[in-house]
């Protein structure tokens, strides 16, 4: 069973949260502050945290880096903040997805089931070796794509784009981790080489790259591979 702990203060939302979760067998414990989210996230060791980013007490950002200093746990960010900017600061302190206010449950749970199997796989790209689409195959090991029985021939830079996205599947991937893991830190500014090279890749894999099915863009935010 999934131990979820869920950190709202907005007790109606936490109240919905509960049944919903409970009926699908998730194991739900509550917070509603900073303090005492962080009690649980060390006293449980929930499988994954569900964090609202305005709390009473202490700012959820700040809640992300407290955990993060002695756990690796899944944390999937609600958020009524509109700005991109909030989000990447969560992304950039360590949560690992994020979903906006108002969010549909269905959403929600997808986001939660990706983070959670996330937490299962410590290495991913060491258990999965083959990535298998309807439209093409990528081997993690051999470093190939095929598509209709082809070999695709990808740049080291696409290819290195592309095994980030792959092997954090249906996960959203920030612009500035790309940019710092491709290219290193003095282009983390650099958002229009994202662009240029998403669409190279996209050319190369989607049917049709106006309207990706594989490789989702997340405007301003950053990028997601759904397989
Ligand atoms: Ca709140």
């Amino acid at each position: 069973m999934i131990k979820v702990l869920v950190v709202e203060d907005d007790v109606q939302l936490v109240r919905a949260l509960r049944i919903n979760l409970e009926a699908r067998k998730f194991e739900v414990e509550t917070a509603s502050d900073g303090k005492a989210a962080l009690r649980l996230a060390f006293a449980r060791k929930p499988d994954v945290i569900v964090l609202d980013l305005g709390l009473p007490d202490i700012d959820g950002i700040d809640v992300i880096k407290e955990v993060r200093k002695t756990s690796g746990v899944p944390i999937l960010v609600l958020s009524a903040r509109h700005t991109s900017e909030e989000k990447i600061r969560a992304l950039d302190a360590g949560a690992d997805d994020y979903v906006t206010k108002p969010f549909s449950m269905d959403e929600l749970l997808a986001r939660l089931r990706a983070a959670a199997r996330r937490g299962e796989a410590p290495a991913p790209s060491a258990e999965v070796s083959v990535v298998t689409t309807d439209d093409f195959s990528v081997d993690l090991i051999a470093k190939k794509v095929r598509r209709e029985d082809r070999t695709v021939r990808l740049t080291p830079t696409e290819w290195h784009l592309l095994e980030i996205l792959i092997t954090n599947p249906g996960r959203l991937v920030s612009q500035r981790k790309l940019l710092l893991d491709v290219w290193g830190p003095t282009y983390s500014e650099h958002t229009n080489y994202l662009r240029v090279y998403m669409a190279q890749l996209r050319r190369k894999l989607e049917a049709d790259p106006s309207h990706p099915r594989y490789l989702i863009t997340e405007p301003g935010m950053g990028y997601r591979f759904e397989g």
